[in-house]
């Protein structure tokens, strides 16, 4: 069973421009120094990204005795829930600067700043000594691609179906390497749910997984489980879970293959980049096993 989760892209996949000073973390990176190795991580933080880990980012800045100089997201607003970011803001009072990006780090052995690029071309630079990328996740799938296992183009991680299984016989994946990232109750359940097809293929129960592809669209990110048997069993709680790049209002989703509908439904919620949100199963059944892919997109 495969289960080596996920992480952060680090500023060198964002492909952040400007000089290679120090201070330049991930929030793991963050964790890891300062509860781990008791490390000094700096006095002034920029935190770039807005969602759950994000503030949990703060948390750790701040226990280690730094001040957060701002945060910034390429998003509208934040995106985790409306009460913790409400109790980080009150308790600790930086600007949550939206709809911006980094456009360059300065600095000659230490971080100086961060230059900011607003969405209108604006920029500004914020003093600091040390930056904090959060989110923009990556599946840890370097084990599962030199194993040659298929990954699924939305999660980037192993493609699998609804009991966990890859298109390798006798491999199974769990946990935020199928979904980068939901909680850790989330990541912890799968291996709970896996335990089941685990025993039944190990009592000799024929390796045929799911072969159907479940695809998105723009702007939607990713589906997990990603592979279906139209006659197989449905995705645990019987739903699939999916993410979106950007704020979506009470979208419609349209479950389609080879131009036939199989499902159409309005979302009663907004959802947000960084949060699940998730898709009744209940059509699979209606889905053509020798057929095209399954496409899943918004109106
Ligand atoms: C920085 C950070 C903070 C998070 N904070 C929270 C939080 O506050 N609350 C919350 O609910 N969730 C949080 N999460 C998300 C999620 O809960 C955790 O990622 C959770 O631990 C995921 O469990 P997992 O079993 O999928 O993977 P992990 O717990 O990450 O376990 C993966 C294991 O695989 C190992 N591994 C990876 N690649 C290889 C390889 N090639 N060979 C051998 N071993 C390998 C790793 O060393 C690790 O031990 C956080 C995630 C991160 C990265």
């Amino acid at each position: 069973v495969l289960a080596t989760g996920a992480r952060e892209r680090p500023r060198s996949a964002r492909l952040v421009p400007g000089t290679r000073p120090a201070g330049v973390l991930t929030t793991g990176q963050l964790q890891q120094a300062v509860h781990l190795h008791r490390q000094n991580v700096g006095r002034r933080a920029v935190i770039v990204g807005a969602e759950r880990v994000s503030y949990s980012a703060v948390d750790t800045l701040r226990r280690a005795g730094a001040e957060v100089a701002a945060m910034v997201t390429d998003q509208p607003r934040h995106q985790t829930h409306p009460a913790r970011h409400l109790g980080t803001r009150l308790r600790y009072g930086f600007p949550l600067v939206t709809d911006a990006t980094v456009a360059e780090l300065t600095g000659r052995g230490r971080l100086e700043s961060v230059r900011l690029r607003h969405r209108d071309g604006r920029t500004a630079a914020v003093a600091c000594d040390t930056v904090v990328f959060t989110g923009d996740w990556i599946p840890d799938h370097e084990l599962a691609r030199s194993a040659g296992i298929a990954l699924d183009p939305g999660t980037r991680g192993p493609a699998a179906d609804a009991e966990f299984r890859t298109g390798e016989p006798g491999v199974f994946a769990v946990g935020n390497l199928l979904h980068p990232v939901e909680t850790a109750d989330i990541a912890a359940l799968d291996g709970r749910l896996a335990a089941g097809p685990v025993l039944r293929h190990l009592a000799g129960r024929p390796w045929t997984p799911g072969a159907l592809p479940v695809r998105v669209e723009a702007p939607l990110l990713w589906v997990s489980p990603n592979r279906i048997a139209p006659d197989g069993p449905r995705p645990p709680r019987g739903r699939f879970t999916l993410r979106t790049t950007r704020f979506l209002t009470r979208p419609v989703l349209t479950v389609g293959q080879d131009g036939r509908t199989l499902h159409r439904g309005r979302l009663p919620r907004t959802v947000a980049p960084g949060r699940p949100f998730h898709l009744p199963a209940d059509w699979i059944a209606g889905a053509d096993a020798h057929g095209g892919p399954v496409r899943i997109t918004v109106d």
